[in-house]
């Protein structure tokens, strides 16, 4: 087979080595990694001798849509994916209505094919009651499951009976589980005395939104992982006593994963207490200590997977909170700066190019059954790749956000290393800087091994 495409000159990276070679691409997949020149191509990019990586499969987005598009649509959500990095997003599932049926899935599916311009995948959501609709979810394509411990975002929170049962169901057919893991309980009580006192400052989301609450429902997935031998993965990950003790649970055979964002290793409280409202989310940042341990845990592959938990809203609806920080909602954007963030933290020698890749694509493609169609420069993969120049230099600025809310918390930003050209499925899609898709290239994913 003629290749369409060749990315020449390129250093592979994969999560075990290094190499300099030669991509050919055909019909999407590649189909050759050669040391040495073969046959020409239709199409020559010459990657010049720059790292060439798989795009970020990011597991943990939330764009909104249908139903709240005032704060992101699939089409600019995925351009700023594009833009970015990120060659396939997993949304979550709450979307008008609630994805938590077969039905509401697979229409979801349709509507989003027009729309996206990199690949998507959905995970079905949990309720108090719909047990009877996972199975037929995961029939319908989904790619695995995600519930809250404490209430959120108008979601009620799922107590360990619950949870219980969804365990056992879901490990029937192999599907991971992905938890927010906040004890509802202490949240409350801690509220509860916020509300007391009259507070309205910043800091005092991360007294609510406290360490404690991640630790003890963090320790209850994972006993419930033990017990129903569920694969299960804790979302955004801020502590690392907790990738403590993921790891150990590991170690003696629970299938259990941690998750983290890229702001829990480069924001802290002090960030919290300048930056207000624009880094409120939750579980909130922790103290600069926490993070600096999360720092040292990334090379030492204690972080199972990065996700963006992309969750854009409109700048005014953040300033509301300017005053009164319980004003404002919790979320940030996150598909446009967290390749560029984590890269950072590869200039910064807090890990290798290697384990960038182990934890940004193909952690995260096995959890959700995509490898080693997604995730991997193989050959039979789909040809989802980013050419990346660790030297460049970018100031992260409001102006160039392509993400509907046109806001980072990266603002102002330095970072260096950045990727210059995203390919999903052979198509260019992002070159310098600059998104050159259409709406409806992005295709829904299909699960490996049915
Ligand atoms: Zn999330």
């Amino acid at each position: 087979m003629k290749a369409d495409i060749l990315v020449s000159n390129a250093q592979i990276v994969t999560p075990s080595s290094t190499f300099p070679g030669n991509i050919y691409i055909a019909e999407g997949r590649i189909s050759a990694i050669t040391s040495g020149r073969e046959e020409g191509a239709a199409r020559e990019i010459d990657a010049a001798g720059r790292f060439v990586l798989p795009g970020m499969v990011d597991e943990h987005v939330h764009m909104m849509d249908p139903g709240f598009t005032d704060r992101e649509d699939w089409t600019q959500g995925t351009k700023a994916a594009a833009r970015g990095g990120i060659t396939t997003v997993i949304d979550h599932h709450r979307s008008e209505p609630l994805v938590y049926t077969r039905k509401i899935l697979e229409e979801k599916t349709e509507y989003i094919r027009s729309r996206a311009v990199v690949d998507y995948g959905q995970l079905g959501g949990l309720d108090t009651d719909n047990l009877e609709h996972l199975r037929p979810m995961w029939e319908g394509g989904a790619l695995g499951f995600k519930g809250f411990i404490c209430e959120l975002h108008g979601v009620p929170d799922l107590s360990e009976g619950v949870l219980l049962n969804i365990m056992r169901e879901a490990r029937t057919f192999g599907a991971t589980v992905m938890l927010h893991c906040e004890s509802d309980s202490i949240l409350k009580k801690a509220k509860e005395e916020i509300d007391a006192q009259g507070r309205t400052d910043y800091l005092s989301i991360s007294d609510w939104r406290n360490p404690e609450s991640e630790y003890v429902a963090t320790i209850d997935a994972i006993s419930l992982a033990e017990l129903t031998g569920c694969t299960v993965l804790v979302a955004h990950v801020s502590q690392p006593r907790l990738l403590d003790a993921i790891h150990a649970a590991r170690e003696r055979g629970v299938q259990i994963y941690a998750e983290s964002c890229p702001h829990y290793f480069f924001m802290d409280t002090d960030t919290l207490k300048a930056k207000g409202p624009f880094v409120k989310f939750t579980p909130a940042l922790r103290p600069p200590a926490v993070k600096e341990g999360m720092r040292a845990y990334l090379g030492r592959d204690m972080v199972d997977t990065i996700g963006t938990d992309h969750c854009p809203f409109p700048r005014a609806m953040k300033e509301a909170g300017v005053d009164n920080i319980h004003e404002a909602p919790f979320g940030i954007p996150g598909v446009e700066t967290t390749v560029r963030v984590m890269l950072q933290a590869v200039n910064d020698g807090l890990m290798t190019l290697n384990q960038w890749v182990r934890i940004c694509c193909e952690r995260p493609a096995r959890l959700f059954h995509l490898y080693p169609r997604k995730g991997c420069i193989q050959v039979g993969a789909d040809a989802d790749l980013i050419v990346v120049d660790m030297d460049r230099e970018e100031t992260i600025r409001d102006a160039d956000i392509v993400s509907k809310c046109k806001w980072s918390p990266f603002d102002g930003w330095k970072l260096k290393g950045a990727p210059v050209m995203t390919l999903v499925r052979g198509n260019v899609v992002m070159a310098d800087g600059e998104v050159c898709a259409e709406a409806g290239l992005g295709e829904p994913v299909q699960r490996v091994g049915g």
